[in-house]
């Protein structure tokens, strides 16, 4: 994608692209929309499944209620598409959903889907929660195929690509990417590349900034919701309070770039989240970033904390990128 050129320092997290390494990309237009609808809704289930799993025993979570709305709107949608289909079977279109239906049902499917996107959104935001989604992806999978994939945006390594399939009838394949150093990068369905991100950390006026740069693919047949995260790693003294997140929505083919002030406090091991939603089909991509000591900081930042504890330990200490990579790579 088009890189623009900035005059503040800065350092080139990664940058991914179509990790699909050339492979034909099957976009759910090829197959009838109901049938495509369908399989999200049994990969849907599939994941609720996994989550309410890590719920068990933990009654007061605040994950509970999110995911009960997720529920919701999953039955909802796939009551409204089961209705559709038997109304279908007497219409005239020959066992599809008649026309005049069609338009209505879309509407009221992608009303479902945004507001169980929304719900997700909210149960991200809780620590560990991003990471227990990217497991439930690929949760009821096993692997068919390891393969290489491009050499890493941020180390340069060498990438491996992985396709899981399900073992589940109906559940979508999963593709994953990753690299030694940096862990699980992307995470996308089977033939379904996902939007571009490209993070860039720069220093811009006394503070640091994250400016990530996202492009969706103009293939897609709707637009992606975007949802990212700063996951702030093992920060001394820490809980610290969360960022919050960033959302907006990409329309096929569309670009946005936004920026996310990253705080005083920087753990070893932290990470931008970002979770791409198109209809109910998930995406994620995670990016490691450099140490605390690679963070760059133009001016003395401690003064202006109420609670300076929580990063004296860290702060100047030789973290190189190599530690923080290998911290990184559980994920
Ligand atoms: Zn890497």
């Amino acid at each position: 994608m088009a890189r623009a050129s900035y005059s503040e320092e800065q350092v080139t997290v990664t940058h991914h692209g179509d990790r699909l390494n050339g492979e034909p990309v099957t976009i759910a237009a090829s197959t009838t929309r109901i049938a495509s609808w369908l399989e999200d809704i049994a990969t849907v289930d599939r994941i609720h499944h996994y989550l309410d799993a890590q719920l068990r025993n933990r009654t007061t979570d605040p994950g509970a209620r999110s995911l009960r709305a997720m529920r919701l709107h999953n039955d909802e949608a796939q009551a409204s598409i089961l209705a559709a289909v038997r109304a279908g079977v007497t219409g005239d279109t020959g066992g599809g959903v008649p026309d005049a239906t069609d338009a209505a049902l879309e509407r009221e499917v992608s009303e479902h889907a945004s507001r169980w996107t929304h719900a997700l959104a909210r149960l991200i935001e809780h620590p560990g929660w991003f990471e227990h989604l990217c497991d439930a992806l690929i949760a009821t999978h096993r692997v068919v195929r390891v393969g290489p994939a491009k050499p890493c945006g941020r180390c340069g390594n060498d990438g491996e690509r992985v396709v899981y399939t399900s073992l589940y009838p109906g559940v979508m394949d999963r593709v994953t990417v990753s690299c030694d150093p940096c862990g699980r990068t992307a995470h996308n369905p089977y033939g379904e590349p996902g939007p571009e991100v490209d993070v860039r950390l720069v220093a811009r006026a006394g503070s640091a900034v994250l400016e990530v740069a996202t492009l969706a693919d103009p293939r897609a047949v709707a637009p992606t919701a975007m949802h990212l995260r700063f996951a702030p790693g093992d920060v001394e003294g820490g809980p610290v309070k969360p960022l919050p997140g960033k959302h907006f929505r990409l329309e096929p083919g569309g670009r946005s770039t936004t920026t996310m002030e990253l705080p005083d406090a920087v753990g070893v091991g932290a990470r931008l989240q970002v979770m791409c939603v198109s209809g109910f089909q998930v995406s994620t991509r995670s990016f490691a970033l450099p140490g605390p000591a690679a963070i760059p900081r133009p001016r003395a930042t401690m003064s202006r904390r109420r609670d300076a504890r929580k990063v004296t330990a860290k702060r100047g200490t030789a973290t190189t990128d190599s530690a923080v990579a290998s911290v990184s790579s559980k994920a």
